[in-house]
């Protein structure tokens, strides 16, 4: 017998002929099974987690999972002690944005130097998230081109990376110097509208000016580019005024189209009647939800999303944890500033606050965030179907900077903060982690693949060495992740850094 530690951390018990990480998806369905014995499974249906489980991983898949008692090792298999440690299925976030696309100052000033590298950062990204135990991502706006090249590298295993689902544009939307995406106006350089019409792919503004036959037309040949799922533009992107974009009959091709061809379909509308259009229209799926111009979601259109099974994707790590913490601070300076200025005031003639006055005082006292807590605390409560989101981005490179932006909208860490922040928000951590898990993989139509810890389905999982369900912020703590039953060398990814800077090692922050 071979006794010999691998490098996820582990202690192999009884090693077979073959070493634990030369174990192959199924192109090698020979080889002997891996088994992980001893661990407690949280399986991602939310039940009661399995103590003293075993999971046999054959192949790429999930061959068997039960209390030891239960399940019988195959002879010949790696046995691999995960006794202390937790065993989830691996994590999906709902909403991240892997590519450069851009902005202004000093991000346009880091596209202008790194659009040539595209595929590294797209790749980059992925390796980042797959060290922090995200197994699947969906990137819901971004540059198809590099998006679709790396997803499929890592698809054919040419790469290591986290699976990625992609949308490309939002529909009916351009690129990062568009009226339509950032309000951009007036002269453009050459540079600016080529990275527009390179993050728009044929599926930008000209799409809300269309007929619905032709619009058919222009989404089937959208999807013909290769995007995973389709996110549109119901309402124009940053409010006041916020406007619905497309047509209730527009809205409704859109998603006849993307569901004629096999993929969901998912809206980015931020009023409360831009959202009843496109569920109208029949979307699978809504970007940030709780989302709603600084108004609360009304209580009827709860249970409509409820009772469809929409897929909420929430952006939950920008309205807790550190991202609160700073608005509270922020509010009461806030607070402290209006009351001096309104002393101020006092000694002039008085007028009534103008429209545009009380805008500015609510941003200042971050009321828009607020409301989008509120409203993620309503979507819970109600029973709704929740996934973790971060918006996770590349902004200006390191370099080119003076400020970094806040990490919970970093690749990886992000996520962990997004799903932290979901039990914030009122779920418990058994429900954060179906959310984390099972319902991404509804999002991504992919749950008979992955999603949970089942027979059958891909062997994506993450070891922890403390317990999840009590407390959540034990996500932190990964000792090992597989992906299609293959152990990732964490310690390693990011291969290349291009735009990253690196941190503490994960799982150890
Ligand atoms: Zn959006």
């Amino acid at each position: 017998m071979v006794s010999q530690r691998v490098h996820v951390g582990f202690v192999v018990l009884v090693a077979s002929s073959l070493a634990f990480a030369s174990a192959r998806p199924s192109a090698q369905p020979q080889n002997p099974a891996t088994v992980l014995v001893g661990g407690t499974v949280i399986d991602g249906n939310g039940g009661p987690p399995i103590a003293d489980a075993v999971v046999i991983v054959s192949g790429s898949r999930i061959q068997a999972v039960g209390p030891r008692s239960a399940v019988k090792i195959p002879t010949g298999a790696t046995q691999i002690d995960a006794r202390g440690r937790w065993i989830l299925p691996g994590l999906i976030d709902t909403n991240v944005h892997l590519s450069l696309y851009g902005g202004q100052n000093d991000r346009y000033e880091s596209l202008v130097r790194y659009q040539p590298r595209q595929n590294e950062i797209v790749l980059e990204a992925a390796q980042i998230d797959l060290s922090y135990g995200v197994t699947t991502v969906r990137d819901s706006y971004g540059a198809l081109v590099p998006l679709a090249h790396v997803r499929d590298q890592i698809a054919r295993g040419e790469k290591t990376g986290t699976r990625i689902l992609a949308a490309g544009n939002i529909l009916g939307w351009s690129g990062p110097y568009s009226f339509s995406f950032s309000r951009v106006m007036g002269q453009l350089t050459l540079f600016q509208e080529q990275m527009n019409d390179f993050i728009a792919q044929g599926g930008g503004e000209e799409l809300m000016t269309m007929t619905p036959a032709e619009l058919r037309v222009a989404i089937d040949k959208y999807i013909d580019k290769g995007p995973d799922f389709l996110k549109f533009g119901g309402t124009s992107h940053f409010s006041e005024p916020t406007f619905i974009g497309f047509s209730p009959e527009q809205q409704r091709v859109i998603v006849e189209e993307a569901h004629r061809r096999n993929r969901a379909a998912e809206t980015h509308s931020t009023t409360i009647e831009g959202l009843r259009v496109s569920i109208a229209a029949g979307i699978d799926g809504i970007q940030h939800p709780e989302l709603l111009d600084g108004r609360e979601m009304p209580d009827d259109l709860i249970t409509t999303i409820r009772d469809r099974g929409l897929v909420c994707s929430m952006l939950a790590s920008t309205i807790t944890g550190p991202a609160w913490t700073r608005h509270l601070k922020a509010k009461e300076e806030a607070e402290k500033k209006r009351i001096e200025t309104e002393k101020e005031a006092a000694r002039g003639l008085k007028h009534e606050k103008t429209t545009a006055e009380q805008r500015k005082e609510d941003a200042d006292s971050g009321a828009g965030l607020e409301a989008r807590r509120r409203n993620a605390q309503k979507l819970i409560r109600g029973g709704c179907t929740v996934t973790p989101g971060t918006d996770s981005y590349w902004a200006a490179a390191p370099e080119l900077t003076r400020t970094p932006k806040p990490t919970e909208q970093d690749h990886g860490i992000g996520t962990i903060m997004a799903i932290e922040g979901l039990v914030e928000l009122g779920m418990t951590s058994s429900q954060t982690i179906v959310a984390a898990t099972k319902n991404g993989a509804i999002a991504s139509r992919g749950l008979k693949d992955f999603g949970t810890i089942e027979p059958g389905k891909l062997a994506d999982l993450v070891v922890l060495t403390a317990d999840p369900l009590a407390d959540i912020k034990n996500l932190r703590k990964v000792s090992a992740v597989f992906k299609e039953g293959r152990s990732v060398d964490r310690g390693r990814l990011p291969e290349l850094r291009v735009l990253s800077v690196a941190p503490a090692a994960p799982g150890t922050k």
